[in-house]
């Protein structure tokens, strides 16, 4: 078999969803898979190295990097820039990795777009989905607080729509199950793997013709 290009995995999810703890254990399980480092002018977390958590960058170096087109998506949120260097990027993938980013809505729909074959993976915190559950279950949310949760949950349940798969982080061991799954099936789907396949004899019947 000739080595395939990788594709491109997205992780989102609102803030505590748990993403990025899924994120980091998938890459460690998963053989060929590795994590896209982003670009950031968000000042360091204690804790956070250069390198590996995020290249942080002033405002002008990212300025910069976005006016020479080097960032395959970026976003802004909460006052910072953040952004994935399309290089890096793509020297990956064309190395046959799989590669995760753990981006926005905003970017994802940017990836969605521009990356072909990405799939978009969005995690679920279940305290949302609890939300939901009760907020309906009432009927009529008569207050504003539970207006501003229905919307606020909705808003993020309408991102989840556009996304190829839905991951529910009640439980995170079977959530990075769940993920690493998605990744494994999504390797074995023909259209990635059509130029390795060995091509149907001649008369031979083919699945989906009659
Ligand atoms: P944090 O500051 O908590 O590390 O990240 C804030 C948000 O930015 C998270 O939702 C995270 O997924 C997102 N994020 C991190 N890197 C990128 C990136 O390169 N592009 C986009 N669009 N979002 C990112």
């Amino acid at each position: 078999m000739t080595k395939r290009e990788g594709f491109v995995v997205v992780l989102s999810g609102p803030s505590g969803a748990g993403k990025s703890t899924i994120a980091q254990a998938v890459v460690s399980r998963v053989p060929g898979l590795v994590f896209s480092v982003s670009a950031t002018t968000r000042p360091p977390r204690p804790g956070e190295v250069h390198g590996r958590d995020y290249l942080f960058c002033t405002p002008e170096a990212f300025a910069r990097m976005v006016d020479a087109g080097e960032l395959t998506e970026w976003t802004s949120y909460c006052g910072h820039s953040y952004g994935t260097p399309g290089d890096e990027l793509a020297r990956l993938l064309a190395q046959g990795n799989d590669v995760v980013l753990d981006i926005d809505t905003n970017g994802a729909g940017q990836v969605r777009r521009k990356v072909t074959g990405a799939v978009l993976v969005f995690v679920v915190p279940p305290s949302l989905l609890d939300l939901e559950r009760r907020i309906r279950a009432r009927g009529c949310a008569s207050d504003d607080e539970l207006t501003t949760r229905l919307t606020q949950a909705r808003i993020e349940l309408a991102a989840a729509r556009n996304y190829d798969y839905a991951v529910v982080n009640d439980d995170v061991a079977q959530a990075i199950e769940a993920v690493a799954s998605i990744i494994r099936a999504e390797r074995c789907r023909t259209a990635r793997l059509a130029g390795d396949l060995v091509p149907a004899a001649e008369g031979t019947e083919t699945v989906g013709h009659s």
